[in-house]
């Protein structure tokens, strides 16, 4: 087939797709028709839009998949995506908003439509998003976190746990959004330092004068203290301990001085303000001593309960209005600047509000001990090995997981009470309006001693009582509930199937690190607990992608690089070629738009080589394969080289050394194929005869092996190309990876090419150095050189004079070449006679010339850099640019003077430089 001048990737693209689908190549058989191998896709939020982190997570899995399906394996990639509980809601919610409404006035039902809708006509896009990036899922098998069979996974994993008491209720201080209206776990909570202040605020003995002064960030909590607190052997205190305080604000409430062990008497005054229901230290100290916990916040954080005046106020108004009232009545006693720890909800920033609250929990610490026992027994490892510490760490010191979150979207908890049994355990209550405007609206509370009936379908009477009043649960599960799952909910469990059968464990998940504990280590926890098989044999961990000088890429930095807008730009290969080239174990990725331009000459290249090859194939019979005995040395050398190849990038594939494979590929591809192979051995491709055929047999191998090795990097190009060359039969796809073949090792070819490499560099940078054109045959004389390696030159001679134009190459066997340049050899010396060849005056000439404007231009910016006034004033990549631009210079400027020195001491010339 004809090769088009240049390579058009969108073309490409689109048609192997649909090749590869039509074809169903990546198709996984069931059951596994070889030894498996298995992946699933950490499943993208169904909101999601393929961001540079996907694009390398995607691809480095594709890589390996691609590499396994060529080595003859069943393999099986699960593609899917997850509903993201808050993330989608959050989604229509806006939507809602912008059409004047809510999801509250049009209710759970609706609002549930709403999403599924939502989701059928915009989510989602992400899979053709990754199948554009050319990711070889087992797109028939895609799967989604709230589809029906992954519904009956978590509903059963619920039932299970919740049965031997590791899911269970409880009231405890969570991490409330009062914009999400939920709970948050955790991980979910971002905690950052932000200046603020520590408000010391005296209390006033309920009898006689004094009081204690407590220090505090929240002093709106002040309404619902119940104690205040001291150290038992604290001094300044011990004589207070058991007397009554009033509130400095609010209701005139009292309430007693405790004391207790775990206050710390060096923070603030040493005495702390006790508010159980909004502190989750507090609710401990609470509980020790017996003390209510009255809640003084809505879901909305508005104060609430009995709260004076400051009813209906939202809690920071109330922060204000308070600090106002204690200013005024003089118990304000300082205001201290100081760094206040915030959380905030990790899907929309608002400040978390620690919030009693009846939750669901998993106890977390008996399933963390057999999945910490996994990896320190190496049936998982973590890749790089460094992430096992962080992944102990934090097993062990695991809290319980909060599961429930107070939204719609999502898995709703399959639990049932029943009215009659439950009595005033679960009742409605009338909520305010949250807006003006709006309606109240009644919401089901359920008390924590409620008793659930915990069930796969929806029961129909009350299995106690026989009554029929049951209401379900409100709370869906935490999304990565869910995702926990994945690696056996999307095989088919609860089923025994010939999918799990076949597939689980998977082989490998490729993650970064930063959902480590959201999902790896439940997945480890949850798999283990009931598959009885840790879900994947490896967990390889890659970098953050930055931008070029390390920034975290943002929208509001500016600096963000869309991969949808740089495959369409540069192709898709160059792309991934890109990401791959810089995916070092252990290293941050900083990529630059230039990066990929530059990678894109790399496909290029491939496909004008190609393209030469193909062309001088025309009118000859179809090659295939060497022609036995391999003679000529170009031809013993590059398949030589081509064995190193395949062995190093195999090794290199099977260790998750991504980034050495590539550069193992592109130096090969580049450098000794088409810039040394394809140039020696192009008078001999288009020759008849024995010669010619052994030249395009070894060409056409040698460029088919290439191809198949870049094949999981660069699907596409490697693709189409093999489509066009001859031999071509199954998709490189699902062909053969290449294997190392012991008939091609030439140590004696390699060593010999070295030399003629060596020789050819020597003679071109002389050129360069001299100026002197390269279509001016030169006179090649070797000195001092070995026996062995003048037999060689002697019989490549016409090569290397071909490659380096020369007229003649010769070993001088004694006798002076005269005016010449020399170059030391690694065996021996290299001189290049110049008379008649350089016109030493002219070119002296030239060289001060030159040297004289970069000294000019260096001096400029030297001065430049040298003002105090510039370097602080000017923008950084400004001062970076010159100072890059200053090294080059100075670089060149060696460069220069060593060829002028040259010259000046062939011709006699002093080794100063002219006035
Ligand atoms: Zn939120
Ligand atoms: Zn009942």
């Amino acid at each position: 087939m004809a090769f088009e001048s240049t390579y058009q990737p969108e073309v490409v693209e689109r048609a192997w797709r649909e090749r590869w689908e039509d074809a169903r190549d990546f198709h996984a058989p069931e059951p596994a028709t070889a030894a498996p191998f298995s992946v699933v896709i950490p499943p993208p939020n169904v909101t999601g839009v393929l961001h540079i982190g996907h694009a390398l997570n995607s691809t480095l899995q594709d890589i390996l998949v691609r590499w396994w399906r060529m080595q003859g394996r069943s393999v099986l990639w699960v593609p899917g995506t997850d509903h993201a509980g808050i993330a989608t809601q959050n989604v229509v919610e806006k939507q809602l908003a912008a059409q004047g409404t809510d999801r509250h006035a049009i209710g759970r039902e609706e609002f549930v439509r709403r999403v599924w809708l939502w989701k059928e006509e915009s989510g989602g896009k992400i899979l053709n998003q990754l199948q554009r990036l050319g990711c070889s899922c087992d797109w028939e098998r895609q799967r989604f976190t709230l589809d029906e069979g992954l519904s009956r996974a978590v509903r059963q994993v619920f039932i299970s746990l919740h049965g031997e008491g590791l899911i269970y209720r409880d009231e405890r201080i969570i991490n409330w959004c009062p914009r999400c209206h939920t709970a948050l776990s955790d991980l979910e909570v971002e905690n950052e330092s932000t200046p603020g202040h520590l408000f010391h605020i005296r209390y006033p003995f309920a009898a006689g004068d004094g009081g204690i002064v407590v220090a505090t960030t929240r002093p709106e909590t002040i309404l619902g203290d119940t104690a205040v607190a001291v150290h038992p052997d604290d001094a300044r205190y011990s004589g207070h301990i058991g007397q009554m305080l009033v509130l400095p604000v609010g209701p005139a409430r009292r309430i007693p001085v405790v004391a207790d062990a775990a206050v710390d008497p060096a923070f603030g005054t040493g005495a702390l303000k006790i508010t159980p229901a909004h502190d989750a230290s507090d609710f401990e100290t609470g509980r020790r001593h017996g003390l209510n916990a009255p809640k003084i916040m809505d879901d909305s954080a508005h104060l609430t309960g009995d709260v004076g005046r400051y009813a209906g106020m939202e809690r920071f108004a109330a922060r204000k209005a308070i600090l106002a009232d204690l200013e005024e009545r003089g118990l304000l006693v300082r205001r201290e600047e100081y760094a206040v720890p915030l959380g905030h909800c990790y899907r929309c920033r608002t400040v978390v509000e620690p919030a009693l609250s009846p939750q669901w929990f998993v106890r977390a610490k008996p399933l963390a001990e057999p999945a910490m026992a996994a990896v320190r027994e190496k049936r998982t490892r973590i890749i790089p090995e460094h992430w096992e510490r962080t992944y102990f760490e934090w097993m062990e010191n695991i809290r319980d997981w909060c599961i429930s979150r107070q939204i719609w979207w999502g898995h709703q908890i399959p639990a049932w009470y029943c009215r009659d049994c439950n009595g005033a355990r679960v009742s409605e209550e009338l909520v305010p309006a949250m807006t003006p405007g709006a309606s109240a609206q009644t919401t089901l509370r359920i008390a924590v001693d409620a008793v659930p009936i915990v069930s796969q379908d929806t029961p129909q009477r009350c299995p106690t009582c026989d009554g029929d009043r049951l209401v379900r649960d409100p709370d869906v599960l935490d999304t990565w509930f869910s995702s926990a799952l994945w690696p056996f909910s999307t095989l088919g469990w609860p089923e025994r199937t010939q999918l799990l059968e076949s597939y689980y464990p998977t082989s490998v998940l490729v993650t970064s690190f930063d959902i480590l504990f959201f999902w790896v280590a439940r997945m480890m926890m949850m798999g283990l607990k009931f598959m009885g098989e840790v879900p994947f044999r490896d967990v390889y961990i890659h970098a953050l992608v930055r931008d070029a000088d390390g920034h975290k890429m943002s929208k509001s930095r500016g600096n963000v690089i869309d991969p949808l807008g740089m495959m369409e730009r540069y192709g898709t290969d160059a792309c991934r070629f890109t990401l791959t080239a810089l995916a070092a174990q252990g290293r941050d990725i900083k990529l630059a738009e230039e990066r990929i331009a530059g990678y894109r000459n790399f496909v290029t290249k491939l496909w004008n080589a190609s393209r030469l090859v193909a062309m001088n194939l025309e009118g000859h019979g179809e090659p295939l394969e060497p022609a036995l005995p391999v003679v000529a040395i170009e031809d013993r050398w590059i398949l030589s080289r081509l064995d190193g190849l395949v062995r190093r990038v195999n090794r290199s594939f099977a260790d998750y050394l991504f980034n050495e494979a590539a550069s193992a590929l592109y130096q090969f591809t580049w450098h000794e194929f088409c810039d040394w192979y394809l140039e020696m051995v192009k008078p001999r491709l288009s020759a008849d005869g024995a010669a010619g055929e052994a030249a395009r047999g070894s060409a056409v191998y040698v460029l088919r092996r290439v191809l198949s090795l870049l094949h999981p990097i660069m699907p596409f190009v490697t693709e189409e190309i093999a489509d066009r060359l001859p031999g071509r039969g199954r998709h490189l796809a699902i062909s053969p990876y290449p294997t190392p073949d012991e008939r091609w090792a030439d140590g004696d070819a390699e060593a010999e090419m070295t030399l003629v490499i060596e020789i050819v560099t020597a003679v071109r940078t002389i050129r360069g150095e001299m100026n002197i054109k390269p279509s001016l045959g030169v006179e090649i004389v070797l000195e001092e050189v070995s026996a062995a390696a003048a037999v060689l030159v002697e019989r490549e001679n016409a090569i290397i004079r071909r490659l380096a134009h020369a007229r003649e190459l010769r070993v001088n066997q004694g006798g002076a070449t005269g005016e010449a340049a020399t170059a030391a050899l690694s065996f021996g010396v290299l001189r290049i006679p110049l008379v008649g060849v350089v016109d030493f005056a002219a070119e002296l000439r030239r060289l001060e010339k030159d040297l004289l404007k970069v000294d000019t231009d260096a001096a400029f910016i030297e001065k430049k850099l040298a003002r105090e006034d510039f370097v602080r004033n000017a923008p950084a990549e400004v001062v970076a640019k010159d100072r890059r631009r200053l090294e080059e210079l100075l670089e060149k400027r060696a460069l220069l003077d060593a060829s002028r020195a040259r010259i000046a001491g062939i011709i006699g010339a002093s080794g100063e430089r002219a006035p």
